[in-house]
């Protein structure tokens, strides 16, 4: 008689999270197992079984995260008491480890357009759009939380289309607001000259935030629902003669334009005015129409492999995680001279942002350099003093490459964000999550949480299965 012979299990057994059921949205354990390249969540709900998710293809990146992690900024104040636990408190609660780095506030509800793929839901239908009293009280509550908040982006809704956008835009001026942006899918942009100039006189601290999702008709017909290559073309030539900073938002969906990523940044590089692009992965919230888990979704990851497959200007090591939210978030910076990149990651050795020298002198020079790479790395968009900051590192750098006066024209930012949804949901990445939504009442709510179940109001229904901790 032979004895049974133990197996080793096929995936190493990384952790454990606390995840959603894909179902009925209840908090669920999940464990993290790594499968060769990839990491997946495996979740256990009790009344809709076993469900496994991939939320990595990079498993050594996947690791690498947690080596970025930096202490959080903890906003002034909180807006809602620990009630039911997380996620069903926000917010902000004071269980919530990250301050505002980007507040939006929707103005409207109205668009003039109805893209498949909208996590607000908007359309020429919704008329309904926010007062500027309103709107003031979203602002003071947002300084309240903040002291100085950092970055502030006006959405919607369309709110280029708010009859009132101008005077919104001048009143977030009033404020102690460090940089204020505009989130536009650009048909405004394209067709009224005098508005995009009058933009400009939100200069300096101002950027356009301006949804820029493919070159080919097929994908933005499958993303906005009709061909916008010629708006924003047209967008994009009125904010470069305006000379207004821009940031181009690119919503990755498998399959429909992730082979456009690499020509999209040559694209970017055309235009003066682009500072930065920034793609994110299809979260699966509000309108999603057709969406397939299966089929549809494209990771952090994934993107990241994208771009330095596809684009010849970065390399894998450009980058990195996002020291404040580091599984969520990716970034690079690069200089930037007309149409060539210079990586800022490349310029700084590997073995000095990972490991500490054990000799004085380098020990001291090496923790100096990895906080300023941190500090370098830790806003997502749009800060006004990235050039200072930048310089500040290339001072430690041994071979940087001789530009006269460092601008802010010579930054190019790569950004990568991935917002959880019922898939990726992790307790603890949605406590580091750093962009908020500010709602009429006042309170500061996570972007991913909002979108998954506060703006349709499915919390209450979450917090009536659970009683109160
Ligand atoms: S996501 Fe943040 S604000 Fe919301 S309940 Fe969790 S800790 Fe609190
Ligand atoms: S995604 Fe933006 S442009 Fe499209 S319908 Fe929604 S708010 Fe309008």
């Amino acid at each position: 008689m032979t004895a049974d012979v133990r197996k080793q299990a096929p995936y190493i057994f990384y952790g454990m999270t606390m995840s959603l059921c894909e179902e009925c949205l209840d908090l669920v354990p999940a464990k993290i197992l790594i499968e060769e390249q990839d990491v997946y969540y495996q979740k256990r709900c009790a009344a809709h079984g076993v469900q496994k998710t991939k939320v990595s293809s990079d498993a050594a990146y996947f690791k690498s995260c947690k080596d970025y992690i930096k202490p959080g900024d903890r906003p002034l104040q909180f807006q809602t008491k620990i009630d039911y636990g997380c996620p069903l408190d926000c917010g902000l609660c004071p269980s919530h480890e990250q301050h505002s780095c980007l507040a939006l506030i929707e103005i409207n509800e109205e668009c003039n357009l109805e893209c498949p793929v909208c996590f607000a839901e908007s359309s020429p239908a919704r008329k309904s759009q926010l007062s500027l009293e309103e709107i003031e009280g979203m602002m003071d509550a947002l300084v309240a939380s903040e002291g100085e908040p950092d970055v502030l982006q006006i959405s919607g809704g369309e709110p280029t289309i708010h009859p009132q956008i101008l005077e919104i835009l001048a009143l977030a001026k009033t404020k102690p607001i460090r940089h204020l942006m505009i989130n536009t899918n650009g048909v405004r942009l394209a067709r009224d000259k005098a508005f995009v100039e009058a933009l400009a006189g939100f200069a300096p601290g101002f950027e356009v935030y301006l949804q820029f999702d493919s070159l080919e008709k097929g994908a933005l017909e499958n993303l906005r629902g009709v061909d916008l290559r010629t708006v924003r073309r047209k967008a994009l030539e009125n904010l470069e003669a305006a000379g207004i900073s821009t940031n181009l938002v690119v919503t990755v969906k498998k399959g429909v334009n992730d082979h456009e990523i690499g020509a999209i940044i040559d694209f970017a590089l055309g235009y003066q005015c682009v500072r930065g692009i920034t793609f994110q992965p299809v979260q699966d919230v509000g309108r999603n129409e057709r969406f397939d888990k299966n089929r549809d979704r494209f990771l952090l990851t994934d993107i990241r492999r994208a771009i330095y497959e596809q684009s010849a200007h970065f390399q894998a090591a450009d980058i990195i995680p996002l020291p404040c939210n580091p599984e969520s978030i990716s970034i690079a910076y690069a200089l930037r001279d007309g149409m060539a990149l210079t990586p800022v990651t490349s310029l700084i050795p590997q073995e000095e942002l990972v490991k500490e020298v054990p000799n004085a002198v380098s020990f001291e020079r090496n923790l100096d350099l990895k906080k300023k790479v941190i500090d370098l790395f830790s806003l997502s968009s749009g800060d006004l003093n990235t050039a200072e900051r930048m310089e500040s590192l290339l001072c430690c750098l041994p071979q940087v490459p001789a530009l006269e006066k460092l601008g802010y024209e010579n930054i190019f930012r790569i950004s990568i964000v991935s917002f959880l949804d019922r898939y990726n949901f992790c307790l603890g990445n949605v406590k580091r999550s750093c962009i908020h939504f500010v709602t009429p009442d006042k309170q500061i709510i996570p972007f991913d949480t909002y979108n998954l179940m506060y703006r349709n109001g499915e919390v209450h229904e979450l917090r009536k299965r659970k009683r109160p901790a």
